[in-house]
Formats: structure tokens, C-alpha cells, sequence
């Protein structure tokens, strides 16, 4: 398992869970995102209803669980939680619907793969609190009209775009997560190593904020493993020195690439001059599913500005020759 995959894994769960912040003034930078929630929420609250319903979007491990969890916690509210996948018939999703209580929050993970039925479900329940659930079959079908109590939809995507136009406008409030500064994570991370009891210094913090690819759930990922590797390599302090041993054991490099990342790099470069070529070639070449590939290497790289997509395929940038220790050709540009 990689250990910059954005994606948690079912073992990392309970981990992540005790440093995962309660309130929303405990959830770090997002300052827009938080004082605009803190808004809405208050004012809801203030109201006595609950707010419009709410979208959260962004890649994944940037905190959109999170943040539903915090919406709940600040509305005083229940908290259900499902994903799109898991719905599978709209009858379950009516069973939901109808046994929420008033002022719960609904999350919905991944919301944009939600089964077309049940995403009309959904709309019904979300605009009027109200639910058709349908008894018998064929021609003796009948709609039994539901109430459903007012609560607040929660949806997180990882993918904006793929959600459907009356789904997105149902949305009051749609809140956009962007990946972290450095200087973010190194504070979210004296945060984590606060709660966890991991003795640290400034230096070894930003040393692992850096490798982070701007996503929490990596940079506390990280912290983990050099706190492993300081306990029983060092004292038990991360300092910058311990931190770079760590990583350099668990093969992540200074900006946060690991080997496999780093092996379609070096392909790349020296098996196909540095490209134009194909993903599916260059997962061949280095012994990787394509989509793995294209699903977890190839969004850091290009986020990175090491690798550039080109109608003809994919390209190694100046920076990618130079961070392999390589000059670059003077037909790599960009
Ligand atoms: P997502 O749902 O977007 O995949 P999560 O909400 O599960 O991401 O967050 C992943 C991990 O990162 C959790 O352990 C969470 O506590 C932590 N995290 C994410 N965002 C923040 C933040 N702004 N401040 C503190 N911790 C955060």
C-alpha cells in the first residue's frame, strides 16, 4: 500500500478518527470555506431551522468527512452516514429518509455515484420533505406519500463535474476543499501531534508538511510512520534529521513522490525520451495497472508540474528531468 495514496484504507480508520477535529474552530485553514459554514450554521441555528443543504467537494483527504461530522456537531443534530454506492435500491434510501429526525444531517459520500432512482428520491426529500415510496407492481401500483422530517443534506464528491444539474441545484451552499500549503499542514500537523503525544520540533513537522501533497490524510498518514521510525530508531522525538531517515526508509522523497511514481518518471525519461507516450505504455513499463497510474500517480505529477498531458500523450517536464538528477533536453520544454 502507498503511502501517498489520498485514499484511507479500512485499518486506517480508527487512526484517523482521534485526531480528527470536532468543531469547526478546531478544522484548520479553508478560512473561506470555514467562516462561510460558520455563517450558515449559526444563522440556522439562530433561526431554528436547519440550513440549506450542503456540498462539499474536492479530491479526496482534504476533510470532507470531516466537515460533515463538524455540521452535525454544530447543529446539536444527529449524524447518518451512507455513500452513493452503498444505496443501491431507492426503497433503502426511503428507509433512511423516513427515519431521520428532525434537524439530523444525512451524509451521502460520494454522492455523484448515486443510482438514478434514487437520486430522484433524493430531490423530493431534499426540496419538500417528502418521499413517494411505491407499493406493488405493474398496474395496481400505488405512491404512498411520506413526510420526512426537516434535516440537512450533506454530500461530499470527489468529482463536481459528474453530478447532475438538478442534483447540483438543490445544493444551498456548496463549499470547495483545496489542497493545503505547506505552512497549513505543518500547523494541522503540530495539531495531530499534540492530540497523539509525539514529541516534535518545528523543523521535522515542516520536513513531513512538505512530502505531504497538500492532503491532510497523508501528512497525518506520515506523521504515523516517523513516529513509528523515531520511537524505535531514535528518542522518540521527530526532528528533521529523524523525519528524513523515516521517509527515506518508506521511500517517499523530498516533494512527496514515492518509487512508483518516481519509476514512471525515470521511464519516461529514459525509455521514451522523455515522451510524448501513451499512460497504458508507460504503465507497462513499469509493471503498473493503467489505471493506477492514471488514478494516483499521474494527478500529483501533474499537479507537481513534472509531467504535462499533450493530445499526443504524456510529457516529462524541465522540472521532472531536474528532479531525477538529469539535464534536461532541449526539446523538453514547458
Ligand atoms: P475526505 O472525506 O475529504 O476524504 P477526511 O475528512 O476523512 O477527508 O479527512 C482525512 C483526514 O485528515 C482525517 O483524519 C481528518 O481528521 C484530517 N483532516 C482533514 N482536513 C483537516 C483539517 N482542515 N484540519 C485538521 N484535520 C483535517
Amino acid at each position: 500500500e502507498s503511502l501517498v495514496n489520498p485514499i484511507a484504507t479500512a485499518e486506517e480508520r480508527d487512526a484517523e478518527a482521534s485526531v480528527r477535529p470536532k468543531r469547526l474552530a478546531e478544522f484548520v485553514a479553508q478560512e473561506r470555506v470555514r467562516e462561510q459554514l460558520e455563517v450558515l450554521l449559526h444563522s440556522a441555528l439562530r433561526r431554528g431551522t436547519p440550513p440549506d443543504h450542503i456540498l462539499f467537494s474536492g479530491s479526496p483527504g482534504l476533510g470532507k468527512t470531516t466537515l460533515a461530522m463538524i455540521v452535525a456537531a454544530e447543529l446539536g443534530g444527529g449524524l447518518r452516514m451512507t455513500s452513493g454506492p452503498a444505496i443501491e435500491r431507492s426503497g433503502d434510501l426511503a428507509a433512511v429518509l423516513t427515519s431521520l429526525q428532525a434537524g439530523d444531517v444525512l451524509f451521502i459520500d460520494e454522492i455523484h455515484r448515486i443510482a438514478k432512482p434514487a437520486e430522484e428520491l433524493l430531490y423530493s426529500a431534499m426540496e419538500d420533505f417528502r418521499v413517494d415510496v411505491i407499493v406493488g407492481k405493474g398496474p395496481g401500483a400505488t405512491a404512498i406519500p411520506l413526510d420526512v422530517e426537516p434535516f440537512t443534506l450533506v454530500g461530499a464528491t470527489t468529482r463536481s463535474g459528474l453530478l447532475t444539474g438538478p442534483m447540483r441545484d438543490r445544493f444551498g451552499f456548496v463549499g470547495h476543499l483545496e489542497f493545503y500549503s505547506g505552512h497549513e499542514l505543518a500547523a494541522l500537523l503540530m495539531r495531530s501531534a499534540r492530540i497523539l503525544g509525539v514529541p516534535v520540533e518545528q523543523d521535522g513537522i515542516v520536513e513531513i508538511a512538505g512530502r505531504s501533497r497538500g492532503t491532510p490524510r497523508i501528512a497525518n498518514r506520515l506523521l504515523r510512520r516517523v513516529r513509528d521510525f523515531a520511537e524505535l530508531r531514535a528518542d522518540g522525538v521527530v526532528t528533521l534529521a529523524t523525519a528524513q531517515a523515516a521517509l527515506k526508509v518508506y521511500d517517499v522523497d523530498a516533494i512527496g513522490l514515492d518509487r512508483l511514481d518516481k519509476a514512471v518518471l525515470m521511464a519516461l525519461v529514459s525509455s521514451f525520451g522523455g515522451g510524448p507516450v501513451g499512460v497504458s505504455t508507460l504503465a507497462v513499463a513499469v509493471g503498473e495497472q493503467p489505471d493506477t497510474v492514471a488514478e494516483v500517480c499521474e494527478p500529483f505529477l501533474v499537479r507537481a508540474g513534472l509531467l504535462a498531458r499533450t493530445p499526443r500523450g504524456r510529457v516529462a517536464t524541465p522540472a521532472a528531468w531536474r528532479h531525477l538528477g538529469l539535464i534536461p533536453p532541449p526539446s523538453a520544454n514547458g
